[in-house]
């Protein structure tokens, strides 16, 4: 009799969590921009690529991922060139110093133009 009981209680506990699991798949939250003002959330699957635009739930309009909206910083990095960072490694002294033993190195191998 107690055993009887014991084993539904048990059974009806295991069919709740497994309804809980499916309810807390897990997820993200995407944050959208609408150019003419708007703000609003998609939820997506956590393995899902969030889209960089979505339609705007208000307008229609084509509203932008907030998260997707930082390539700027990384542009600013990408401007530093190859003569700042030779300039991080050599003084303009030293470079002055290297051009001029090249030079006199490339006048030295320079076939004489004679004749
Ligand atoms: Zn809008």
């Amino acid at each position: 009799m107690g055993e009887r009981v014991l084993r539904g209680s048990r059974l009806g506990s295991m069919s709740y969590e497994s309804d809980r699991n499916t309810e807390l798949a897990p997820r993200q939250t995407a944050a959208y921009d609408c150019p003419r003002g708007h703000h609003f959330t998609m939820p997506f699957a956590a393995e899902a690529e969030l889209p960089a635009a979505w339609e705007c739930r208000v307008c229609g309009a084509t509203a932008q991922l907030v998260d997707g909206g930082l390539p700027e910083p990384k542009r600013v990095k990408i401007t530093r060139t190859h003569w700042d960072m030779l300039l991080e490694r050599r003084t303009l002294d030293d470079l002055e110093g290297v051009l001029a033993e090249r030079l006199a190195l490339l006048r030295q191998q320079r076939p004489k133009m004679t004749a």
